[in-house]
């Protein structure tokens, strides 16, 4: 009997959302770093995330 498996850790994608209006613009993969410019299709703004920092701020 060995009903013990470990499983490995599932990595954890994470939701970017729109600072502004909270609208979600894209998941990144848990180990995905540097900055990502995207536009928010809700209310047109210039988003730029910084993976690094879980930073988001408008342009
Ligand atoms: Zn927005």
């Amino acid at each position: 009997m060995n009903q013990n498996i470990p499983r490995p850790a599932s990595p954890l994608n994470r939701e970017l959302r729109c600072p502004h209006c909270r609208h979600l613009i894209l998941i990144a993969s848990a180990d995905a770093r540097g900055h990502i410019q995207t536009k928010c299709k809700a209310c047109k703004r210039e988003i730029l995330f910084d993976l690094d920092q879980n930073l988001a701020r408008i342009l």
